[in-house]
């Protein structure tokens, strides 16, 4: 039976808004403190590092930013290489391909989509100056092998944690484990400011350094502390704070994030259960999340048994007016991934998957009737 609600369009994706963004947005614009590190500033880092237990959080213009201020800090320059998982969004690789350094692209594991720790030692040359990890949706890579070559061979870690806020890896915060992470508060992630992110700095020798470079190079901060009597140029940096109106919102959004977080639990929950037989009886497989992690419900997908599928598949819900996404084009196969080295078969978990991975709209506001109509259509896909 059709009605017209059950007509209107389903989008991917929606930023999140809970309640108290706009009045706080209007508190920041009236207390005429409108650049960065003002009171809402403050707050969020307050609450980031109460979250992830880190010594040092700093808000940051994007995830994008906050990695770039990562390899800043890890001083990785031209000539070195960087080891990074093929299956990431760009801004994990750009973060050092801008500071000149190589990236050298690891597959990941068929079963979490991330880093495969058993490929690491052999992609380590002299040149390795870091590892970035990437928690695919959220769910923690193996960080107590990859920590331990790291540590190893003297390398760096830093972790893009853009889907894995409010996760855990054996109890411990997913985004503690290596020297920094990055988190991003872009308005496809659970929290949102529209356009943010922040640098978790778990190693506090390197929170001072942080603070210079996230401030144009200038010892600012220590200044507004009174440490030095007035602030300069002391080393590389750029503008990499929000305003206070961001910072506002998104100050909203991190009160709210138990409501935030459960709406999402519960919607993927409702999917994982509801699809189970489906895609067991057509030869989808669900996300798999192992014993020792928690995953923050950012992204709930589906990995068909071939492109050819996934392809019908999404022509099928555009059909029935919802938006469903693949995800990641394979890196080492991108014009600048051919460029710098990659070729084809060099990955194949990554290829393979990128070929059949299928997202479904998860976000706060998506409603039980919205999702029960999600599930009813792909119930109707018969391949
Ligand atoms: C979203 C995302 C980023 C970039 O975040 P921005 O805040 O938009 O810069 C980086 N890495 C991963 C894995 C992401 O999903």
């Amino acid at each position: 039976m059709t009605t017209m609600s059950t007509t209107l369009p389903i989008p991917f994706n929606r930023a999140a808004i809970t309640g108290r963004e706009p009045a706080y947005v209007q508190e920041a614009i009236a207390s005429g403190h409108l650049s960065g590190d003002g009171p809402f500033t403050k707050r969020c880092h307050g609450m980031l590092e109460a979250i992830t237990g880190a010594p040092r959080v700093l808000l940051t213009t994007s995830c994008t930013h906050a990695l770039e201020m990562s390899m800043l800090l890890a001083d990785v320059a031209a000539g070195d290489e960087v080891i990074c998982p093929a299956f990431t969004f760009v801004s994990s690789v750009n973060a050092f391909v801008l500071r000149g350094a190589r990236p050298v692209f690891v597959d990941v594991r068929p079963d979490t989509l991330n880093l495969d720790e058993r490929l690491l030692e052999a992609a380590i040359t002299p040149r390795t100056r870091a590892i970035l990890v990437v928690h695919y949706a959220g769910v923690g890579s193996d960080m107590t092998a990859i920590m331990a070559i790291a540590q190893r061979h003297g390398i760096v870690v830093v972790e893009d944690n853009a889907h894995g806020l409010f996760a855990s890896l054996g109890g411990r915060a997913l985004g503690s484990f290596g020297a920094m992470s990055a988190l991003s508060f872009h308005e496809t992630k659970n929290l949102t400011c529209g356009e943010g992110g922040a640098l978790v700095i778990n190693d506090p020798a390197l929170a001072e350094r942080a603070e210079i470079i996230r401030e144009k190079g200038t010892n600012r901060a220590r200044f507004f502390r009174g440490q030095v009597d007035k602030y300069t140029w002391v080393d590389v940096g750029s503008s990499y704070l929000p305003s206070e109106m961001l910072a506002a919102y998104l100050c909203a959004q991190l009160e709210a994030r138990d409501t935030i977080q459960a709406r999402r639990q519960a919607i993927w929950s409702t999917y994982d259960t509801a699809l189970e037989p489906w895609a067991e009886s057509r030869g989808f497989r669900r996300p798999i999340v192992p014993a020792s992690a928690t995953h923050p419900a950012h992204i709930y997908y589906l990995l068909a048994p071939s492109l050819d599928v996934r392809t019908r598949l999404i022509s099928h819900l555009r059909a029935n007016g919802i938006t469903a996404a693949f995800h990641y084009q394979p890196l080492h196969l991108s014009d600048m991934g051919l460029e710098s080295g990659g070729r084809p078969g060099q990955c194949p978990v990554t290829e393979d998957v990128s070929d059949r991975l299928l997202r479904l709209p998860l976000f706060f506001q998506l409603g039980d009737d919205d999702q029960t109509r999600i599930v009813d259509a792909l119930h109707a896909f018969t391949g």
